[in-house]
This record gives C-alpha cells, sequence and structure tokens, in this order.
C-alpha cells in the first residue's frame, strides 16, 4: 500500500473492511448550465452558476478547475499526434465570478486542462462558494470524443468548466487530460439548458423536463409511448424530418435537462438524426423501465438496430451481471466517432459488421456501472472501469453469439496483442496508476484486469463471486473507491482472504506462461507437474488422452496456486492409460504454447 494510501486508511476516510471509512467525505456541486448552439456555426457559448460545497475537513485556499477543452489548444500535451481539424483556441473565459466578484482571467496564461484559481478568501470546511462563469469556445471537427460529427451534427462533451475532484487521499486532481486517459469527477447535480435553432433535435444525459415545450404534440407522443413500449417507435424519421415540424417552430428552442447525483452531462445535437426509442423492465420489483433511444443518419443499417440491442443490454445487466437494476432512468446511443462512455449516453461510430457494433454498444453501456455507478477515478485506476466494461463485454457476448465466438473476439482484441507483446511496459503491475503508463496502458486498464476479475469469479464460483461483487458496489456505489477498498471489500464480501489472489494480478510483473513439466501415475490416476513460468494465477483445463482414443478434462480454478505460484502438482483421478497430457488455458492466452504438452514414452 503505498503511502499516501496508507494515510487515508490511517485516517478513517476508508476502512480495511472495505466500507467507507467512519470520517469518509467527498465534494459537491450543484450546477446550473445555459448552453447556446447555432450549426453549422460551431461556437459554443455558455455560462453557468456552480454551487461547491467543502464536505472536507480541509480548509481549500484554491480551486482546481477542469478546462477538458484546452486539450484542443495548439501545443497542449498530448499523448499522440493530432491532426489540424482537432486544433482550437481552446475554452475562453470571458468572466469567472466568485461569489459576485469577478476575478482576472487570462485566457493565454490559462492554457492547461487543470487551472488553479485563488479564493478571495478560504473556503472553510461545510461552507460552499459560489461560482459565475461565462465562457466560449470553438467545437473541433470529428474524429475525437466530442466536436463536429457532420456539418448540422455536434456532440458536446467536456464542455463545461468544472470544479476538480478533491478527495481524502490524493487532495485536488491535477492529472493533466492527455486525450488518452480518462475523467475523474464528483457527485453533482445538474439542470442544463440547451439553445438550439428549430428543427434541430437535442439529446442528452438526464430527464427532459419540458419536451411539450420543445416538440409538437405528435412527436411528444411518441416519446411518451416508448417510455412503456417494448417495441422500437420510430420518433423522427427521415419524412418527419424533412418535413420540419418535429420541434416548436421559434427561431429558438430552449431545451431543458435534470440529473441528480450524476458525474457529467453530454449532449447531441442534429437537425437530420433519425431518432428511435423504446424502454425496458430493468428493476422487476418496482417495475421500472428505463428509456433506451438511438440517434443516427438513416443509412447506418447498425443503428436501426441500436434500440433493441440496448434493451437487449439494459436488461441483462441488470438481471445477470453485475446484476444490480440499470441505475438511472435513460440510455441513448448518438452516432458519431468516438466509441466512448458517457453518463446515460454512448457515442459510437457505424461498423458494417453488426456484431462488432452490437458489442461495441455493449461496452459502453456496462461502463454505467463503472465508472458512473462506482465514481471511478479512471485518470488514476483505469483497470477499475474499463477492465469490468471489458468482462461485461464477454459475459453478454456469451448469450449473444454464443462461447466459441465470444471467447475468439475477446482473445483476439484483447489478449493476444498484450500476450505476444515482450515490452517490459506491458508487464508493468496493473496497480501502476494508469497516467503513469504509456505503451502499457492499454493492456493494464482492459485485458489483464478482466483476465483478473474473471479468473476470481472462476475460482470462488459464480455465487460467491457475485456477492463479494455487490458488497463492493454497495460499499462504494456514488463514491470514489480506490483498488485497495475493492480488494478488501471482495475479502468481506467473499469471507476469504484473497490478499494473495490481488498481490499476484495487480502488484507483479506476472503474464500468463505455463510449463507441463511432467506426468507421473499415482495410485488412482496421474500426478501432473506444472510450472508457472509467466505467474499469473490462472485458471487452466489438465486435458489427458488415452490410449483406447478418449480424452478427459479437469478444470482447475486459480486455487491451485494459493500455496504456490511457482511449482504445482495437479492430481487427477483416472484408471486409464495416458498417451498425451496438455494443459489448455482457454482465454488466458499462453505465451508460451510449445511446453503445453506431454506425451508419454
Ligand atoms: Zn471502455
Amino acid at each position: 500500500m503505498p503511502r499516501d494510501i496508507k494515510l487515508a486508511y490511517q485516517k478513517g476516510t476508508r476502512a480495511m473492511d472495505g466500507k467507507p471509512g467512519k470520517n469518509y467525505w467527498q465534494n459537491f456541486g450543484r450546477y446550473h448550465i445555459n448552453v447556446t448552439v447555432n450549426p453549422p456555426n460551431r461556437d459554443v457559448k455558455g455560462t453557468e452558476q456552480i454551487t461547491y460545497i467543502n464536505n472536507s475537513p480541509d480548509t481549500l485556499k484554491v480551486l482546481n478547475m477542469k478546462l477538458i477543452m484546452n486539450i484542443h489548444r495548439p501545443g497542449a500535451a498530448r499523448l499522440r499526434g493530432t491532426g489540424d481539424d482537432y486544433l482550437t483556441e481552446g475554452i475562453q473565459i470571458d468572466t469567472f465570478k466568485l461569489d459576485g466578484k469577478a476575478k482576472n482571467w487570462n485566457n493565454k496564461r490559462a492554457s492547461r486542462t487543470n487551472q488553479g484559481v485563488a479564493l478571495f478568501k478560504p473556503l472553510l470546511p461545510h461552507d460552499s462558494v459560489r461560482l459565475d462563469i461565462a465562457w466560449h469556445f470553438q467545437l473541433a471537427k470529428g474524429g475525437g470524443r466530442e466536436g463536429a460529427i457532420d456539418s448540422t451534427s455536434f456532440y458536446l462533451a467536456y464542455f463545461y468548466p468544472r470544479v476538480a475532484v478533491y478527495d481524502d487521499y490524493n487532495g485536488w486532481d491535477g492529472i493533466e487530460f492527455v486525450d488518452a486517459m480518462e475523467f475523474y469527477n464528483d457527485f453533482n447535480d445538474y439542470t442544463l439548458n440547451v439553445t438550439v435553432p428549430k428543427n434541430f433535435i437535442v439529446w442528452a444525459t438526464g430527464t427532459l423536463q419540458n419536451p411539450k415545450q420543445v416538440l409538437q404534440p405528435e412527436y411528444a407522443d411518441r416519446l411518451e409511448k416508448s417510455m412503456t413500449s417494448d417495441s422500437t417507435i420510430h420518433i423522427a424519421t427521415p419524412k418527419d424530418l424533412a418535413d420540419k415540424h418535429i420541434t416548436a417552430q421559434n427561431d429558438m428552442n430552449t431545451w431543458t435537462w435534470k440529473a441528480n447525483d450524476i458525474s457529467d452531462m453530454a449532449v447531441g445535437i442534429s437537425d437530420h438524426y433519425d431518432w428511435d426509442a423504446a424502454s425496458v423492465v430493468v428493476d422487476d420489483a418496482a417495475n421500472r423501465r428505463a428509456s433506451m433511444q438511438a440517434a443516427f443518419l438513416d443509412k447506418s443499417e447498425d443503428f436501426h438496430h441500436s434500440v433493441q440491442f440496448g434493451r437487449n443490454a439494459l436488461g441483462w445487466f441488470s438481471h445477470n451481471w453485475p446484476g444490480i437494476p440499470y441505475p438511472f432512468p435513460k440510455m441513448t446511443a448518438f452516432q458519431g466517432f468516438a466509441d466512448m462512455e458517457y453518463p446515460m449516453m454512448v457515442n459510437d461510430s457505424h461498423n458494417g459488421n453488426l456484431a462488432f457494433s452490437q458489442l461495441v454498444q455493449d461496452h459502453e453501456i456496462a461502463h454505467t456501472y463503472f465508472p458512473f455507478y462506482m465514481g471511478i477515478n479512471e485518470s488514476r485506476y483505469a483497470f477499475m472501469d474499463e477492465g469490468w466494461a471489458t468482462t461485461y463485454e464477454l459475459l453478454i457476448g456469451r448469450t449473444e453469439i454464443g462461447n466459441a465466438k465470444a471467447e475468439n473476439f475477446y482473445k483476439q482484441f484483447r489478449v493476444e496483442s498484450w500476450i505476444h507483446d515482450r515490452s517490459t511496459s506491458e508487464d508493468l503491475p496493473v496497480i501502476t496508476p494508469s497516467n503513469e503508463l504509456r505503451g502499457g496502458y492499454g493492456n493494464n486498464a482492459y485485458g489483464k484486469p478482466s483476465l483478473s476479475y474473471l479468473a476470481l469469479k472462476d475460482m470462488l464460483g459464480d455465487a460467491l463471486f457475485k456477492k463479494a461483487l455487490h458488497t463492493y458496489m454497495d460499499n462504494w456505489h456514488g463514491k470514489h473507491p480506490i483498488p485497495w477498498d475493492y480488494f478488501n471489500s471482495m475479502n468481506s464480501g467473499s469471507g476469504k482472504n484473497l490478499n494473495w489472489f490481488f498481490n499476484n494480478w495487480f502488484f507483479t510483473n506476472y503474464y500468463d506462461d505455463l510449463d507441463l513439466r511432467n506426468v507421473t501415475k499415482t495410485a488412482g490416476g496421474y500426478k501432473v507437474d506444472i510450472q508457472n513460468i509467466g505467474g499469473f494465477a490462472i485458471p487452466f483445463d489438465v486435458k489427458l488422452t488415452y490410449t483406447d482414443g478418449t480424452s478427459e478434462s479437469f478444470h482447475q480454478t486459480p486455487v491451485v496456486w494459493e500455496k504456490d505460484q511457482k511449482r504445482i502438482a495437479v492430481i487427477v483421478k483416472s484408471s486409464k492409460t495416458v498417451k498425451t497430457a496438455e494443459l489448455d488455458n482457454g482465454i488466458y492466452m499462453d505465451a508460451n504454447e510449445s511446453n503445453n504438452k506431454w506425451t508419454a514414452k
């Protein structure tokens, strides 16, 4: 446990039983945001009032503001290169007031995605400060996680100045956004007004407050009907869009959205996207339905399936894994380029392969639980959200395209590039803070942690694994868990000390590579000697082929590595004569398969 993390446990903000400590706190903001957009003009103008409440025991002299749009400035620190279309002048703050008093602001100096702002008077524990901010920026063209998708279809994300997270183990989150890793946000309450010209439709995070004001009665009715409909309602078709009578016919319409206890808001705008919607029961006990909506170009065949694919995902995640009712009232799939999650929204690219499209949408929807329901610090611990989304992608994929195809896909996209890459950076411990990684980021965030979650499921069995997972999720949803809260919660929830397992998977340079050393006859069967060259505590099958031509498979869960993670002997019962023996690691692909087989002499 690093020293800063140890201190959090000593201060009692976190507890070793896996729960938030008796001194746990997190800060909170109330955001009232207005933005005006007038496509095809890509300028976005915004004003906001933020009431920021300091629940910490600390007196804050500075606020750290997140200005993510500055990633578009020429010269911004980025992990990769970028094209000219991506570059803009970043966010321009027009006015910045603290408790009504104007603060000098130099847009040239405030050029990073973090900007510290000295307060006029210190913000005491349990006190609040009011911020009034006006800003503008130009949306970049295409390509990124937000921007102009076509001349009149825009996606707004990270589009407003927000107060960074101030937390108990790290203080202000000052990790720079470098267009690679993701985000870390407090749970805030939002009211968002989006003003656009007539005939533009707005989709956003949250619940639309004024459908009857911004939509013509026919379309407000269709939206209403979709809230109780299993089958897809075509709210806006190409013909409706061409007729230009979907929205109220004021010059400008203001669409109002509200969401409470949510980590961010995102917005899609278009005057020519189809709009489909239906809904699905996500909570049987409360008979609660969640709305599934899609906004897309009519020619995108895959998006015509988006609402039913989404209904399947919302229902499946609610009832199976993680088996917690979808925690929001809505999900909207908006066609773009990002293949990226936002609270209650996904922005996915069109893909000609329907199964692949479904898989990507499933992955992004799965993110609802991690990071959004669970308040994950994605900038620092990406494996706490991407690892789970990757895991759920496989679990739901098995039900959609069958075990073999889903596992093949998982191996191909999530394991193969890592296991066949000998680079030091690919084998850095998963616990390594994501913002310290470059080359190893992808595999440390997605494949390796996902394998650890699946290995633990294999070892504990589905029922106990779910009990432990729900203990973790009940302990920390709506809060900010760190990896040690996960480890501790899983220990408490399973009633087992799994530290050896977590140490093996998260704190080592291990990988997957087993060596089948020898097979010897015992009284009732065989002793199979295995050396773990790679080191990870993986499950595997011992496959014996007998002299009579038959074969048998013996599954071993990772528990076989509990006592010795280097060398073990597996005892299998058999009365037949063995001809060959083989280790099959399945999705835990072996770095060197040439030593996985044994043949009788
Ligand atoms: Zn993801």
